[in-house]
């Protein structure tokens, strides 16, 4: 999925009680917004206008045509005049995608000197907003409103990066998600209802033997190693053991292969998303963990031990984070280390993390994996930088989806030259005691999908257009009030439907 592939479309509200003349004045400043902001040059998506509605027939007819339309990944929607808000019930009711209610005005300041009752009659977005705001409110319609100046950059930045938002959702909706094995035995959290989770998020989760896999590997041939040894010649550092020539490298070759075959795999099944265990591996000749690291930089999403939930995760927020510096990947909570106020957390797994997050040039070495069937795996070995992200889940509830987002502070570790896997350290915020408190409290995993790109508001747009539960942990958190929005929340969800 490309961006350049994609649209959000802009609707303006009237109505004809003004006259056509008013109408005419509405299009021509709607036409100017919206080449404006495409030529703001802030937008992701571009912006295509779609008129203005001024009848129910006219605005079915459009939120109609943007559910069919598989460019269109949300609407926007302005009321430049008063748009009596009974003719947005139907085609609201209808529409599935996601929604911006952008409340500005054509002109930025009051001409003083000017105005008079026409002007006032044409320009009364802060009149016709609030009508079209109390029928997506009565409508419990999931939206995003966001307010300001059109030309505003900050108005533009919120504009963007709910795009990337609605790119990712429209990513999502037909997301096939391939597991290799089930989820590690016994293991709760990472599980969940498959078939909600179509309802509710849009993605497939499908099951795939790893023997399937296999031939495909097989396949590969030793000219298409040679070249992609290359690559990794290019762009990683190689471990003295692993380079040509030395008594490891055949593993480098046997993870290569991996990548290619398990790469192909995918594009033959039309997957962008895929789990892996370490207990699956029969007829495989290592953990697939390297490869792992390798599609995850490509955008593949990934979740380790058939963790299917992190994996649609972290390809949403590779979609979303398109083009933007920083990186994304997969991560577990492994080790803390209580050091006062700079108390932390080490994220790593037994391989694949995303080398986009590393803070210098990744090192290929090749060890043996004591755990499952893992065997002596090739790895890419690194730490992360410093710098501020967002480590963000969703667990199954029962009832419904909940996310957790933990904003984080990620921090330089020490060496560690007996752990030889890639990790980041960070503090999550507001500190230790309770970020991690809030997490557990919330339920949260142990595996996150961790971005230095997003920010946590695009999050929560994620988590208003899937109308999913969401709670943030950030500097502004406190226990006491975390556990009764927990509370809160048990009671709305309960009775969400009921008022529907
Ligand atoms: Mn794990």
């Amino acid at each position: 999925m490309e961006y350049k592939d994609l649209e959000v479309w802009f609707v303006t509200g009237a109505q004809l009680l003004y006259g056509g003349d008013a109408v005419v004045h509405v299009d021509a400043h709607s036409t100017e917004m919206v080449k404006g902001l495409n030529d703001s040059g802030k937008l992701p998506v571009n912006v295509v206008y779609k008129g203005t509605a001024n009848s129910s027939e006219e605005v079915s007819a459009i939120f109609r045509a943007a559910n069919g339309d598989t460019k269109c990944v949300g609407v926007i929607t302005w009321m430049h005049t008063f748009s009596p808000a009974k003719m947005w019930i139907h085609g609201l009711m209808d529409y599935k995608k996601p929604l911006l209610h952008l409340h500005t005005q054509y002109n930025e300041q009051i001409p003083w000197s000017e105005i008079d009752m026409d002007f006032m009659n044409l320009n009364q977005s802060a009149h016709g907003d609030r009508e079209f705001g109390f029928i997506t409110s009565r409508l419990r319609k999931p939206r995003k409103v966001v307010v300001g100046y059109w030309k505003d950059e900050n108005t533009q930045s919120k504009i963007a990066n709910w795009m990337r938002v609605c790119a990712g959702w429209a990513d999502s909706q037909n997301m096939l998600i391939i597991r290799f094995g089930d989820n590690m035995n016994n293991v709760a959290v990472t599980d969940g209802d498959k078939v909600e989770a179509e309802i509710r998020l849009g993605y497939h989760v499908d099951n795939a033997p790893i023997a399937n896999l296999v031939p495909f590997v097989e396949a590969v041939t030793e000219a298409e190693i040679d070249t992609l040894v290359s690559e990794y010649e290019r762009i990683y550092d190689f471990a003295a053991d692993c380079k040509k020539g030395a008594e490891k490298h055949q593993s480098v070759r046997e993870a290569a292969a991996q990548e290619i075959g398990l790469r192909r795999f995918l594009e033959d099944k039309g997957a962008t998303a895929f789990t892996t265990s370490f207990n699956e591996l029969e007829g495989m000749k290592q953990l697939m963990g390297f490869a792992s690291q390798r599609l995850m930089a490509e955008g593949y999403g990934f979740g380790a031990e058939g963790d299917w939930k992190t994996a649609a995760m972290t390809r949403t927020m590779w979609v979303m984070a398109q083009g933007l510096p920083g990186g994304c990947s997969f991560l577990e909570d492994y080790v803390l280390n209580f050091n006062g106020a700079k108390s932390s957390i080490l994220q790593s797994h037994m391989l694949e993390i995303n080398p986009e997050i590393a803070g210098g040039k990744p090192r290929i070495e090749v060890h043996f994996l004591g755990i499952g069937d893992a065997g002596v795996c090739a790895r890419l070995v690194f730490q992360a930088h410093e710098g501020e992200g967002i480590a963000a889940t969703i667990v199954d509830m029962g009832n419904r989806f909940r996310m957790i987002v933990n904003e984080v502070k990620v921090i330089e570790p020490k060496a560690l030259p007996k752990l030889p896997v890639a990790c980041a350290l960070w503090i999550p915020q507001p500190s230790l005691e309770v970020g991690a408190g809030a997490w557990i409290t919330a339920g949260g995993t142990h595996h996150s999908s961790f971005s230095f790109s997003l920010t946590t508001e695009m999050m929560e747009d994620y988590a208003e257009i899937a109308d999913i539960e969401m709670l943030i942990i950030d500097k502004d958190t406190n226990i006491r009030n975390f556990k009764q929005d927990i509370r809160n929340n048990e009671v709305y969800y309960m009775l969400n439907k009921a008022l529907r």
